[in-house]
């Protein structure tokens, strides 16, 4: 049976987890975010201190229903309610803490997990001419002996200069389209990879976000994720790249976790400060004698436990293994838009105190937007829903 409540142990680790954010991570927040592009070395400590929590931790605890409740998932998605409470930049630009090492841990082999999960992966996929068209991407993987070789250009590759390790979408043959898109492991150092220019942006800059360029850049022949054939009937061709885009599925409730908690620091922190004006939430008021604003912070409260709720639904599904690319985009959408709602309403509700860089409600509005655009954009996870609900293929509902 599905039990959303958090374990004893994941919200252990949430507390403990909050006292990281508060104490060791705030305190850098305006720091980085206006020192865009420097490193945050503080964060080492953090990342270090963590090093069990992101993953989630531990075994998987089966309970007498036969169902896991102290899941990896759950564990993950848990840790960056807190770490994103703390900064959503910081927590970006923290060793260990890039999107390839959940493309690896879904879909490597007990191998390349074993040797390159522990890494710190970024994930490359949108180029120059494709972002949410991800079946149309250029960058090509040609087999050549032991190895295979690597052209073509990355763009907006969140912890491309900070990692030591890429994971690579690229096509073995563009006229075959989707079910020859594969990704590759490619180790940074390698010769032909190159980080060729760093992006200066609205939000999250605490985190480096690069182009990448990969000329002629050889890999080893075992640095694939999944399989090396390209299906030959349609089913399986449309298998192949379903495969690819599991990553997605184990890759959006991270994302949307984090809107969840930056979000969560944007109503503690109007909050506190509307307090500190005589506007105190008091749940067991009657509605009819709230205020408009009153009205408003239990809307957006409302909004958040349910976009929190479907969160922790996809996590729970992961762990117990059960299929979840709907709730993955379900979550990802209804979190990526409710914590910009929530964000920007902060500023708004708190005015002057919201707009001023006296307070970090401003930033908090900055860095949540990005949660809504990377790893699927909000229209493109409504289509997916609306795909799967309807029972309509990517042919039929564009
Ligand atoms: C800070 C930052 C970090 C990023 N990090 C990464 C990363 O680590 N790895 C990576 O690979 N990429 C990353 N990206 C890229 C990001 O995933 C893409 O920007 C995103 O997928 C959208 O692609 P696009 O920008 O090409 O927009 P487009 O795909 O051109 O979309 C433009 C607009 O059209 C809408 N749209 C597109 N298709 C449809 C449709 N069929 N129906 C309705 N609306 C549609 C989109 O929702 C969007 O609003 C990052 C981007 C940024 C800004």
């Amino acid at each position: 049976m599905i039990n959303l409540e958090l374990s004893a142990r994941h919200q252990e680790t949430f507390d403990q987890v909050m006292m990281l954010a508060e104490h060791m991570m705030r305190p850098y927040s305006r720091k980085y975010d206006r020192e865009e592009h420097s490193y945050p070395r503080e964060m080492e400590e953090v990342a270090k201190l963590i090093g069990g929590g992101r993953s989630g931790g531990g075994p998987r605890e089966p309970t007498p229903e036969g169902t896991v409740v102290n899941g990896a998932s759950m564990g993950a998605v848990t840790g960056l309610f807190a770490l994103c409470w703390g900064d959503v930049g910081l927590f970006l630009g923290m060793p260990g803490s890039g999107l390839g090492n959940a493309a690896i841990n879904a879909v490597g082999t007990p191998e390349q997990v074993k040797k390159f999960g522990k890494c710190y992966a970024a994930m490359c996929i949108t180029e120059p001419g494709t972002g949410s068209d991800s079946a149309n991407i250029s960058t090509t993987a040609l087999a050549d002996g032991d190895e295979w070789i690597l052209n073509g250009e990355k763009i907006f590759v969140t912890d491309g200069q900070r990692c030591d390790t890429l994971v690579v979408w690229a096509t073995l043959d563009k006229s075959l389209g989707k079910a020859a898109i594969k990704s590759f492991i490619v180790e940074k150092g390698t010769p032909g990879c190159e980080v060729t220019r760093l992006e200066h942006k609205l939000g999250i800059r605490a985190s480096d976000t690069a182009s990448i360029s990969f000329s002629d850049c050889r890999i080893p022949r075992d640095n694939i994720l999944g399989s090396p054939e390209i299906a030959a009937d349609a089913e399986g061709r449309k298998k192949a790249f379903g495969g690819v885009m599991q990553t997605f599925d184990n890759t959006r409730p991270p994302v949307a976790a984090m809107a969840i908690g930056v979000s969560r620091a944007a109503l503690d922190m109007s909050r506190q400060l509307l307090e500190e004006e005589g506007i105190c939430l008091q749940f067991d008021k009657k509605p009819l004698n709230l205020s408009a604003v009153e009205a408003e912070l239990y809307k957006m409260e409302a909004e958040w436990n349910a976009a929190k709720l479907l969160v922790l639904k996809a996590a729970w599904m992961a762990d117990n293994k059960l299929p979840n690319s709907m709730e993955a985009s379900m979550c990802k959408a209804k979190a990526g838009r409710v914590g910009n709602d929530i964000t920007l309403r902060c500023v708004a509700l708190c005015q002057s105190l919201g707009y001023s860089e006296n307070h970090l409600l401003e930033k908090f509005a900055r860095d949540s937007k990005i949660l809504d655009i990377f790893e699927g954009t909000q229209q493109i996870q409504q289509l997916i829903v609306a795909r799967r609900v309807l029972g309509k293929s990517s042919s039929e509902l564009k």
